[in-house]
């Protein structure tokens, strides 16, 4: 596959995370519980950090927040993350931050939202307080433009502006500058009040897939920073999975985007973690990162009139998701794993045959038999009602055997 050629972006240091540049694509996370409440903000940090989640933004919205950080901080510590934990901070982010050394010393780096720290002002000495707090800390700050919150007075000038011009561009064409504008404005004032650049990082975010493309696609023609992508409020389910697939993808082929979000609204009670596997699995499908063994499945169709290849199928991703945070640390590779699970004889063996592991199983009215190649190559037949816990066993011990330490002897 060619290599993308990545944009070249200042690198900057989040705790013990590079992002910019030549390092990874880092893909990040949010919690949503209260962050006042430590023991469910440890719980769920330490959950999409389970996941994969290789940063995690807590909002600090009140003095009970900003007092939980250091004691959230020393939690997932006790539970063996290290994961670097991101403020998120709005209106009142001067205020905590000065008021809370302890809790600017714990966070790794400070999110600020330059359309509400200076609302009502016509000075921005909200926003140069916090910059000042991250310089004294020797703190990154993530400059976040959002369009929901976009500096109001900055818009309304440029739109003036606009209807004055001999030929006014469409509104939102200037509301896409705006964002652009505020974001490299903000930056340029962080550097003047001691910020360096390598300590900026910068988003946009729209919730419109156009937008997202535009606006980043310019963003990254006009500076260097490194530039955090996501969509934001994507929405549920399939429709947050696909906007924002729909989004990220273009701008990452191009080489524009150094850490990813994936805003997806979790159903009541839902999962947090999903956001943090579609941000890797949109990675992944791209050739940009491996994180999980791939399952390649085919739709079924008229041919596989019982449900059983899809539980297969089902079962083996649910296992792969279970096990994949204990064999990361044991078996060096083994995310580079692919897997095949097809319906029926018409592509399966042609498919198991690219896969490390693939199984074929009977369609209807086949033989009730499934073969499995390993590596290209047949390697059993499996029949019966053991089918899957068989196809497991052989998918254990092709892990073991390819990506297990070669133990030398004495
Ligand atoms: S592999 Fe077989 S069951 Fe699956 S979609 Fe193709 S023809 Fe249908």
């Amino acid at each position: 596959m060619p290599e993308i050629q990545r944009r070249n972006a200042v690198t900057v240091k989040i705790g013990n995370v590079r992002v910019g540049s030549d390092a990874p694509v880092v893909v990040q996370s949010m919690t949503n519980t209260d962050t006042a409440d430590v023991e469910s903000t440890v719980q769920q940090i330490a959950a999409l950090a389970r996941a994969g989640s290789e940063m995690v933004r807590v909002t600090v919205n009140n003095d009970e927040a900003a007092k939980a950080i250091p004691y959230i901080i020393d939690g997932i510590a006790k539970k063996g993350w290290n994961t670097p934990i991101i403020g998120d901070f709005h209106y009142n982010g001067h205020l905590l931050l000065s008021k809370y050394p302890d809790t600017a010393q714990a966070l790794a780096k400070y999110r600020i939202n330059p359309g509400n720290v200076s609302i009502g002002r016509k000075d921005d000495d909200n926003f140069r307080t916090m910059v000042e707090v991250a310089v004294k800390h020797q703190k990154p700050v993530r400059i976040g433009v959002n369009w929901g919150s976009l500096d109001q007075a900055l818009l309304t000038k440029m739109m003036d502006e606009n209807s004055k011009s001999s030929n006014p561009l469409p509104a939102r064409d200037v509301m896409m500058e705006a964002m652009v504008v505020s974001a490299l404005d903000n930056a340029a004032a962080a550097e003047r009040y001691g910020l360096r650049r390598h300590q900026i990082v910068l988003s946009a975010k729209v919730s419109g897939v156009r937008d997202l493309i535009d606006v980043y696609t310019e963003l990254a023609n006009r500076c260097d920073y490194a530039l955090h992508l996501g969509l934001t409020e994507a929405g549920m389910g399939m429709k947050g999975v696909v906007a924002s697939t729909a989004g990220l993808a273009p701008l990452l082929l191009s080489g524009i985007g150094d850490t990813i979000r994936v805003s997806l609204t979790p159903t009541p009670g839902g999962d947090r973690s999903e956001e943090v596997r579609c941000g890797q699995q949109i990675l992944q499908s791209l050739g940009i990162r491996s994180f999980m063994p791939q399952v390649t499945s085919c739709p079924g169709c008229g041919r596989t009139t019982s449900t059983y290849f899809q539980e297969l199928a089902e079962r083996i991703q649910g296992y792969l998701v279970e096990q994949m945070p204990e064999w990361k640390k044991q078996y060096a590779g083994v995310e580079e794993l692919k897997l095949a699970v097809m319906g029926c004889i018409v592509n399966g063996p042609g498919e198991s045959k690219h896969a490390n592991i693939g199984i074929s199983l009977p369609g209807t009215f086949e033989e009730p038999k499934a073969p499995v190649y390993v590596d290209g190559k047949l390697f059993t037949t499996l029949r019966g009602d053991r089918i899957v816990e068989e196809f497991q066993e052989i998918l254990d011990n092709y892990v073991e055997k390819r990506y297990g330490k070669v133990l030398v002897e004495a």
